[in-house]
């Protein structure tokens, strides 16, 4: 036995460089999973959930010979590669800074005993890193650097990415299993390459044409639903581009900014917790302890604005929440409450299925303004208008705050404009909007001026 596939974010079989070159193999070979004890923290239930029935996909297609490891990769894998005649391992690359990390110790430590480790491809269409644009360095002299801004990434990237093919190799012999460190249940609608190729076809059949006119609208099921599989690689999206037309540029686009905010990461691995645009970084915001009940209305869905709630309710009932009410949440968190864009951040981390560090933390960004392109600062979502506007029935916001499904589509966005707040057991606004937007403008100006 000389060679194994070390999986990681990229559950699934096909569209894999790392299984087409296992499909060449003539020699027995592993395909392992491990379950890194010391990031089990991160691993919350429901993603949980997910990652199990992925990998019991994986293994029926596999014919059952998934190896399944629990171990500390550094310091365990490399002696269980020599117990059983491994001398080269092959994952595929990571852009989140402690991901990349990781997978440098391990390369290092896997050298010392002669193994060698190589990662063969990423989770995206174009790999973070590949695109440079020339930009002033400190001699003056213009050196290769990253996109920070999205139309022109986006010009750059179509061509490559829609230049890619989806790989496809079939297996001729199975991978030899080694050991199972835990065991899998059988797979479920919860998640897995299966279930990533239904909703596909789903988006295909069903939504696609209406994709750019409903998109923004949360109560239309107009959306892929796809950010969980690609998170965890059970999709890849050279698969999904391979299946679009010339119709489908808006959801290209779309995908091109998960592309984008990863390729941003590459660059700037900091980005995850400091502002990209330095002029913001003397902001003082709040933190967990300042008004934590405020924070906790925000959480639970008790602010008083019905589309704020909604979200947040979605986001602890379902683990996603639509993009639209993405940005206004984040913007309400940030903008009408004046907390710390890294608090909002870590929470969507941990309630998100599809809670990727660089889409997230760079839509975080994007919202707070601190981050790429000329996202503006000085704008800020009115919850109210946006509610009126991308959910004119109030059809969400009766779906996920039952204590509203009895008002008429002119109350339900603004309810305390328009009834005794007695007469109805929902929250009174825990802040007013329009003096909070003063606020956040005057605090921005202040950040600016002092930078
Ligand atoms: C504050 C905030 C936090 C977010 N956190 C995440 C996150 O942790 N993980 C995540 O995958 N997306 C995140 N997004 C982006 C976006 O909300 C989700 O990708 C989208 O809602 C997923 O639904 P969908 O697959 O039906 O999207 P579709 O509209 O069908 O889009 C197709 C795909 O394009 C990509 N995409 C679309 N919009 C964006 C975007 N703004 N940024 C990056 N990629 C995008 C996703 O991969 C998505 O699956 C966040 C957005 C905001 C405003």
């Amino acid at each position: 036995m000389t060679c194994a596939l070390w999986l990681r974010g990229d559950l699934r079989l096909s569209d894999h460089a790392g299984f087409a070159l296992m499909s060449q193999q003539t020699e027995p070979w592993v395909a392992f999973f491990n379950l890194d004890p010391s990031l089990a923290h991160a691993l919350t239930p429901h993603k949980r959930t997910y990652l199990m029935s992925a990998l019991g996909d994986l293994d029926e297609r596999l014919s059952g010979g998934l190896s399944l490891l629990s171990v500390d990769p550094v310091t365990a894998l490399p002696g269980i590669f020599a117990r059983y005649g491994i001398d080269t391992v092959y994952t595929h690359g990571s852009v989140g800074p402690g991901m990349r990390r990781q997978l440098n110790r391990a390369a290092k430590a896997f050298r010392n005993q002669g193994i060698t480790l190589e990662a063969l491809d990423t989770a995206y269409a174009v790999p973070p890193g590949t695109l440079r644009v020339q930009g002033p360095s400190a001699s003056d002299a213009p050196v290769a650097q990253g996109y920070r801004v999205y139309t022109p990434f986006y010009r750059a990237w179509r061509p490559l990415a829609l230049g890619t093919e989806p790989i496809e190799a079939p297996l001729t012999i199975p991978p030899e299993r080694i050991t199972r460190d835990f065991t899998l249940g059988t797979p479920t609608e919860a998640g897995g390459e299966r279930v990533a190729h239904a909703d596909l076809e789903r988006f295909l059949h069903e939504r696609r044409t209406r994709y750019r006119s409903d998109r923004d609208f949360p109560d239309r099921a107009a959306t892929s639903a796809l950010s969980t599989h690609l998170h965890f690689g059970t999709l890849h999206p050279r698969t999904i581009i391979a299946a679009l037309g010339p119709d489908d540029e808006k959801f290209l686009a779309e995908l091109a900014w998960r592309e984008f905010y990863a390729d941003v990461l590459h660059h700037h691995p900091s980005a995850t917790t400091t502002e990209l645009d330095p002029r913001f970084r003397s902001m003082q915001w709040r933190q967990d302890d300042d008004e934590p009940e405020l924070l906790a209305a925000w959480k639970q869905g008790r602010t008083g604005y019905p589309l704020v709630d909604a979200g947040m309710r979605e986001l602890r009932a379902t683990h996603l929440m639509h993009n639209r009410v993405r940005m206004v949440t984040a913007s309400f968190l940030i903008k009408d409450l004046h907390f710390d864009w890294r608090i909002g951040a870590r929470y969507f981390e941990e309630q998100l299925l599809d809670g990727d560090l660089a889409s997230n933390r760079m839509n975080w960004q994007w919202v707070a303004g601190t981050g790429t392109d000329a996202a503006p600062y000085f704008r800020v979502f009115n919850p109210i208008l946006q509610s009126k506007k991308f959910d004119p029935d109030g059809n969400y916001i009766r779906r996920w705050v039952p204590e509203l499904a009895g008002l008429s589509a002119d109350a339900i966005h603004a309810p305390f404009e328009h009834l005794d707040p007695t007469s109805i057991d929902y929250a009174t606004p825990i802040v007013d909007h329009r003096i909070e937007r003063q606020i956040t403008l005057a605090r921005y100006e202040v950040a600016k001026r002092s930078d």
